[in-house]
């Protein structure tokens, strides 16, 4: 086919001068003849209808009519100044009004000339009027031929000001499509066509923006999901195949001792089968060969740690280096502190190293690493600093992994002569279709089951008012030996009220929790580090009995004691950081409570939010929720994974088909890997077509 006709640049299309080639890149990023076939309706209108004038009420919102104009006439003055034309059939009279008058549009309307008349209806003091309607003369030609579905195309302020209307982008892409209509071939094998009763590709590129029936708009939109759906699974899937068969990975022959000795006389408490299921996944991964990509699920305290830790020792355990990269210092320390006795126990050397880290040390660990002394070493960002080099980087753990950027996390694939097998936990659990659409060319471990013991975290939903019984509440708590959170948020755009609110708060607190009966521990962002770590440290010794923070300890802060979790100003937080940030209580086989505390300005999405969390303890709902909620663009894992791959597929309202068309394609790849076979030619040399051209717009060709 001649690929050319779609990438030629938009001015040359029939309709496009220069002026609006330059209007239609800016405005709408149509560059070539695809991008403008590529741009869809985002709704369309039924003009399949016709109305009766007295049967237009309010139920309507958009009206066709047809009827005769019997009046035309300004009234109004100055700014209130308006053309009003009266329309009538036989059954009543409805007026068009229209605000901006010129002279043009008052030479052509014509009195007693029938139109069909189309637009919004507006209902004001009862009256009813259809403002700036779409008109067209009616010469009394079939209706039935005539009718359809009408798109209505993405626009903006400065296209319509330019004369860009939605007509002329409908005639625009009409203009195109009589180009290249028969020119857009398939690119679906046959028997996956028959299979799932899809339209042909032509025909649905042509249908989409030219339904006519709401049938038929269906099957279109069916058809491009699909395809668009089916590519980028191919892909994803065909990636992780062709990386376990090209990337060798360190084998890791056995399960070594340090495992072995960790298992059998440390590890203090019964592993969950999940946690059992998943270390057995990951053990494999490591010891055939390939280089494992794994990204390990879970909820908040379903015990991801232990297993990324037990991982870590059999890379150590078979001579390799391990490093755990963690979003925060207090997270790196936790981790570093809760591993550093059994470390030492088992004769492992761990470091931890940070931003914060004094020169001299950093520069001991960084020779230490390079020189192959250190087995373990923990940190932050540090570890991608162009400085640090491992003698044999193994395993390299990545935790809760949303805070970090795909370059970052690739930076330290290049720290080693062989890329190390990858572990990724995330914070919290992601949607199923959207770990299958951003991650999908990661294998997928999931923790679906928390340690036993775990009680319910009640959560409540109140307002300050409440504050005096919320303070008897944390009281009672400690009266029991228990601890309490308390956080507010900081958010960069107001940081210096946030941290203000913070210190009000922690007055407050320290009011109400006085010396020596009570003692309060404060950590934010402004702390230094050794301070920070001291004021922690206190805490989860129980020498304090309150945490006052910033969401600092949003991420994996782990203080088993803990059982209340007050979130001041809670309607601020996103759902996945409100359960992240309760995930901090209900760590032990105490019962925990969670009170989200909101301010008077609510919107509706907060209030969402925090029935949300009312209601259900489970992750796995949340994150569904938090999708659905926010939209998958706002995401936590989505803004640094770059955009969600979707030019029409929608990754809440297209689930199951997702999901379908996922299995289908990892049923092919099974069958056939390389796509050989005669029936699945077509998906190869399209996919060939999408790499060697390197084609951002890949589904066309
Ligand atoms: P997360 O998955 O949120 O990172 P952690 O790994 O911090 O959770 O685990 C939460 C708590 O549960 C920790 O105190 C950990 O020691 C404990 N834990 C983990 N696995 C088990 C288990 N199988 N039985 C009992 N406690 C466990
Ligand atoms: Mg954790």
């Amino acid at each position: 086919m001649n690929i050319d006709i779609f990438n030629t640049p938009i001015e040359f299309l029939k309709g496009v001068g220069p002026n609006r080639a330059k209007l239609l890149k800016d405005q709408l990023k149509i560059f070539t003849y695809k991008d403008l076939l590529y741009t869809f309706p985002y709704r369309y209108v039924d003009r399949t209808k016709f109305h009766k004038i007295s049967s237009v009420d309010s139920l309507l919102t958009e009206v066709q009519i047809i009827g005769k104009i019997t009046n035309l006439k300004e009234v109004g003055i100055g700014r209130k100044k308006r053309l009003v034309a009266s329309l009538s059939d036989n059954t009543g009279t409805i007026d068009l009004v229209w605000f901006k008058i010129n002279k043009w549009l008052i030479d052509t309307i014509k009195i007693n000339q029938t139109y069909i008349v189309f637009g919004k209806l507006n209902i004001y003091n009862g009256i009813r009027s259809i403002p700036h309607p779409d008109l067209e003369i009616y010469k009394g030609e079939n209706l039935k031929k005539k009718s359809k579905l009408i798109g209505i195309y993405p626009s903006t302020e400065i296209l319509i000001k330019r004369g860009v209307t939605n007509r002329t982008m409908r005639n625009l892409i009409n203009e195109l499509l009589i180009l290249i209509n028969k020119k857009i071939y398939e690119n679906l094998p046959e028997y996956i066509i028959k299979k799932f009763k899809l339209l042909d590709r032509n025909s649905a590129y042509i249908c989409i923006h030219n339904p006519q029936s709401s049938y038929d708009l269906n099957q279109s939109i069916l058809r491009l999901k699909f395809e668009e759906i089916f590519y980028l699974q191919i892909r994803l899937i065909k990636k992780n195949l062709i990386r376990k068969e090209k990337i060798k990975g360190y084998s890791f022959k056995s399960i070594g001792k340090y495992f072995d000795e960790f298992y059998k006389s440390i590890l203090d408490f019964d592993l969950t089968n999940a946690q059992k299921r998943v270390i057995k996944e990951i053990r494999k991964d490591l010891g055939d060969g390939a280089q494992m990509n794994r990204l390990l699920q879970g909820d908040v305290g379903s015990g991801k740690t232990i297993v990324a830790f037990m991982s870590a020792l059999i890379a150590i355990g078979n001579g390799f280096q391990v490093c755990i990269m963690t979003p925060t210092e207090i997270l790196s320390y936790q981790h570093y502190n809760k591993f550093n006795e059994i470390c030492k126990l088992l004769n492992i050397n761990i470091k931890i190293i940070s931003g914060s880290s004094k020169a001299s040390i950093k520069k001991e660990i960084i020779n230490d690493l390079k020189d192959g002394k250190i087995d373990l070493i923990i940190g932050t960002h540090a570890l991608i600093y162009d400085g640090v080099q491992f003698n044999n980087l193994g395993l390299a753990i990545i935790d809760e992994q949303h805070k970090f950027g795909v370059a970052q996390r690739s930076k330290l694939w290049l720290k080693n002569k062989f890329p190390p097998h990858v572990l990724i936990m995330t914070a919290t659990p992601i949607p199923r279709t959207l770990a299958m659409s951003v991650y999908g060319d990661l294998d997928m471990s999931i923790i679906d089951e928390l340690p036993p013991g775990r009680k319910y975290i009640e959560t409540f939903h109140q307002t300050d008012r409440d504050r005096l019984k919320l303070i008897r509440f944390i009281k009672n708590q400690i009266h029991k030996g228990k601890q309490a959170y308390i956080v507010y948020p900081l958010i960069k755009e107001s940081e210096k009220l946030d941290f203000k609110d913070l210190l009000d708060g922690y007055e407050s607190f320290s009011r109400d929790f006085p010396m020596p009966e009570y003692h309060i521990s404060i950590v934010h962002g402004k702390m230094k580090n050794d301070e920070k770590e001291n004021e922690m440290k206190r805490f989860i010794e129980n020498k304090t009995q309150i945490l006052v923070s910033t969401t600092v300890i949003e991420v994996g802060v782990d203080v088993p004691n803990a059982t209340v979790m007050v979130i001041e100003s809670a309607e601020r937080f996103g759902l996945s950081q409100l359960h992240q940030l309760r995930g901090r209580v209900g760590r032990g086989s105490d019962k925990s409570f969670c009170f989200l505390v909101t301010g008077h300005k609510k919107t509706k999405e907060s209030i969402m939010r925090m029935e949300t969390m009312v209601s259900t303890n489970d992750g796995f709902i949340i994150a569904e929720k938090d999708l659905e909620i926010r939209g998958p663009g706002n995401l936590m894992g989505t803004q640094q994974s770059g955009e969600i791959p979707f030019k029409i597929t929608n990754l809440i309202k297209d689930n199951e088909l997702i999901i379908k068309v996922r299995l289908l394609v990892s049923t092919i790849l099974k069958k056939d890997p390389n796509l050989q076979n005669k029936e699945n030619y077509i998906i190869s040399k399209n996919l060939k077509n999408i790499f060697d051209k390197k084609e951002i717009w890949e589904y066309i060709s």
